[in-house]
């Protein structure tokens, strides 16, 4: 499943397209995890692509009409999603659902062969549509800091991997981050949410931020592969701690790493650096 960091990364991707303008919306296949908007053809055509920004794992590319009105869609890659910057020569593929073409002959085309992903057209106030307007904090910026995370942790009860990957939280800790960053900051990710003290939260947040940014940086040295036409839209090369380490030896004890099941998803530790 893309995260945060792919999510990111795509959007920096296509920012060669700012500034461009739509010469056509085609929809080969209109159901994914919502509708994509009908009228979407219409509503584009001859609008300019003025802004594109990140909130959680949505993409917000804002457009504006030469009636200076403007209208921003969201972009969501789902499970399998992937948004290709291509030639408009290039022939689509089975699961290429969407494309918007640009007058410099490029186009913006989304594939996803599971179809979990969205296109949706959220106006002119995107922090208002109901898919955004409940997240928690970005995990980079500074409102999530160790103080935010214990302030708002001490009633809960559940495990603090599964609590750090509520996006009503912080959004963007994926599984693997969940895993590799309570690994950093040696906490056990069974451990009770409020039984996790401050200098606890404060390094667990430096370690989420830590993970996030090793990612985006592995991401930043592959851009060219991750938009390339072939090749996998599978994470960054990453070298992990934990995640997906069950029974090898851990890097820093050299005890091996054991699994649990925790809210359903497998979940990556050592009982011995992390208590
Ligand atoms: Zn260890």
């Amino acid at each position: 499943m893309p995260e945060l960091p792919e999510v990111e990364i795509t959007r920096r991707g296509l920012l060669p397209l700012l500034n461009q303008t739509v010469k056509k919306v085609v929809i080969r296949n209109a159901s994914m995890r919502w509708p994509i908007p009908a009228h979407l053809p219409k509503t584009l055509e001859n609008q300019k692509l003025i802004g594109l920004t990140r909130r959680a794992k949505y993409i917000l590319a804002e457009f504006q009409n030469d009636k200076s009105e403007n209208g921003i869609l969201l972009l969501h890659l789902g499970m399998s999603g992937r948004i290709s910057l291509l030639d408009r020569n290039y022939p689509p593929e089975k699961h290429d659902h969407f494309d918007i073409e640009f007058n410099d002959k490029q186009v913006l085309r989304l594939r996803d062969p599971r179809r979990f992903g969205a296109v949706l057209w959220a106006g002119l106030e995107p922090n208002n549509h109901a898919l955004l307007s409940a997240l928690g904090p970005e995990p980079l910026d500074d409102a999530f800091n160790g103080k935010y995370l214990h302030q708002n942790i001490r009633t809960r009860t559940a495990a603090i991997k599964t609590t750090i990957m509520d996006s009503h939280l912080v959004v963007g800790v994926g599984n693997i981050y969940a895993s590799e960053s309570l690994f950093r900051a040696r906490i056990n990710p069974q451990t009770p949410a409020n039984q996790v003290s401050l200098a606890k939260c404060e390094k667990l947040v430096k370690e989420i931020k830590a993970t996030l940014n090793d990612a985006l940086n592995a991401g930043g040295s592959s851009l060219r592969d991750f938009f390339g036409t072939d090749g996998n839209p599978g994470y960054f090369q990453q070298e992990y701690f934990v995640y997906g380490r069950t029974g090898q030896p851990c890097k820093v004890c050299g005890r091996p790493i054991k699994m649990v099941r925790l809210g359903q998803r497998s979940t990556f530790y050592c009982a011995n650096c992390q208590r």
